[in-house]
């Protein structure tokens, strides 16, 4: 564990994590320095106020060379590796961390880390809400919601931290060790951050290098890449498939799909448990059925009842945004997937559905490859609804084999999807689009979906 005697602090980045960093820093007694390229203005979870009553010094609008007086850097995700202060740091020896790896100093209890490229939010609330129902005092944090430094010195040993990672807090991270660590999928995202695809297989690597044969690493077993590139590692591995048999691949530890039957199996304790029907398990689509499965190895390496994980995955609705379920209305499902702000994620959205769809898509874009979606459009949506900026280039590509309309605002989008609808059809707002033309934020763009499709009843009655 890293030794904090004596040691100060700079904070590079007053977000969320770094406002939080310092403060727990502060209120632990150390010297902190926050520090902040941007003008104040323009800062989210900026809290003057806060740091005003912890007595926490900070500069907004660049970084002064006050910053090189402490020894250890907390640098936010946001700063590149090469910026000119992290390079001028490292030459002047100062230690640099990420977030994690400080409030992991901090805290006492076991940490489940998760991280991938996609799912990592997913399954991170799902497997929260499991150890929660299964009586822990959980709190679910990295990523989401809360920063892991807002909560980190306050658990106690017999608490659990479910933390969502992602790769850029991995990279600046050394004791991090987590008692079980998932890696669910990995895709050539980020590249421009890590410069290569090898440096961020290994910053996700991170996720499990500490672990120690007591402890658990997860991951996809039908991701190759993941199968078959990832360095060696002490802790048990885990492997997740919704492909194979993995017993019948020789693995000791694992969860699996069989028989549209959930299994978990580990070999060296003697178990071969069916946990649930698929059918079971409310979110929708192949990608959640990954995500259910690693959250269940996440609670089968704490020896979670099986009734508890079933009962969890029967009930759980999904997170906000991805491929949320809104209402149904005169037979017609609304569902609400603002957070698809690229065509993955799209396709994603479309193989979770059989056909019927009513799609609502577009937004802002540079240059979307449509041709990665035309096949799943053609075949499963009946009527597409194009709105903001890229709605002219999307009806041009699509119009040819698909009925297709445009709409100014989303309430036209909602009332001309009712509208054409009919009984077992599904309206999806899936946007393939970043939102920032008409909203300030996929979240924004998604409670106002929402907002209009439960307005609807009023329009109908
Ligand atoms: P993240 O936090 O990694 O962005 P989320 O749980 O927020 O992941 O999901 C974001 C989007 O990623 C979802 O809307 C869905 O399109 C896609 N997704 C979720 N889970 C997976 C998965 N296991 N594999 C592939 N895509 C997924």
């Amino acid at each position: 564990m890293m030794d904090l005697k004596n040691r100060s602090f700079t904070i590079l980045g007053a977000g969320r994590s770094g406002v939080a960093a310092a403060s727990m820093l502060k209120r632990n007694g150390y010297k902190v320095f926050l520090s902040e390229e941007n003008p104040e203005e323009t800062l989210k979870f900026f809290n003057r106020k806060l740091l005003l009553d912890q007595n926490i010094e900070f500069e907004t609008g660049g970084h002064s060379d006050r910053i090189y007086e402490n020894d250890i850097f907390i640098v936010s995700p946001g700063i590149h590796p090469d910026s000119r202060v992290i390079l001028k740091a490292s030459e002047l020896g100062k230690k640099i961390c990420s977030e994690i790896e400080i409030a992991f100093s901090f805290c006492r209890c076991p940490v489940i880390a998760i991280t991938g490229t996609n799912g990592k939010t997913t399954t991170t609330v799902l497997t929260g809400e499991i150890f929660r129902n299964a009586g822990y005092d959980t709190k679910v944090c990295g990523n989401v919601g809360l920063a892991f430094s807002e909560v980190a010195d306050g658990l106690k040993e017999d608490s659990v931290a479910v933390l969502e990672v992602s790769s850029f807090q991995l990279e600046n991270t050394e004791d991090f060790r987590p008692v079980v660590s998932v890696i669910l999928n990995i895709t050539p995202d980020h590249l421009d951050w890590h410069k290569s695809f090898k440096n961020y297989l290994n910053a996700k690597e991170k996720i499990r290098k500490n672990q120690g044969k007591d402890e658990v690493a997860a991951v996809n077993f039908d991701d190759e890449i993941l199968r078959n590139d990832l360095l060696s590692t002490k802790a048990k591995q885990a492997y997740f498939s919704i492909k194979k048999d993995l017993t019948a691949e020789g693995i000791e530890t694992g969860c699996m799909i069989k028989e549209n039957t959930v299994i978990y199996f580990d070999k060296s304790k003697n178990i071969n448990e069916a946990i649930m029907e698929t059918g079971e398990i409310n979110i929708r689509g192949n990608h959640n059925l990954y995500n259910s499965l690693a959250a269940v190895i996440a609670a089968k390496a704490f020896d979670i009842k099986k009734e508890i994980i079933r009962e969890t995955l029967k009930n759980f609705k999904g997170v906000e945004h991805r491929i949320e379920f809104v209402r149904e209305l005169k037979g017609v499902r609304f569902y609400n997937d603002s957070k698809a702000t690229n065509t993955e994620s799209l396709i994603v959205a479309l193989e979770s559905f059989e056909d019927n769809l009513i799609l609502i898509m577009g937004g802002r874009e540079k240059g979307n490859d449509y041709s990665s979606v035309e096949k799943l459009i053609n075949e499963k949506v009946k009527l597409l609804i194009a709105i903001g900026e890229s709605k002219d280039r999307i009806t041009e590509y699509f119009s040819k084999r698909v009925k297709c309309l445009s709409a100014d605002t989303m309430e036209q989008a909602v009332l001309l999807s009712f509208e054409n609808s009919s009984e077992g059809d599904t309206v999806l707002l899936s946007p393939a689009c970043k939102s920032f033309d008409m909203f300030d934020s996929y979240e924004h763009r998604g409670k106002e979906f929402k907002k209009f499709v439960n307005n609807l009843q009023e329009l109908d009655s």
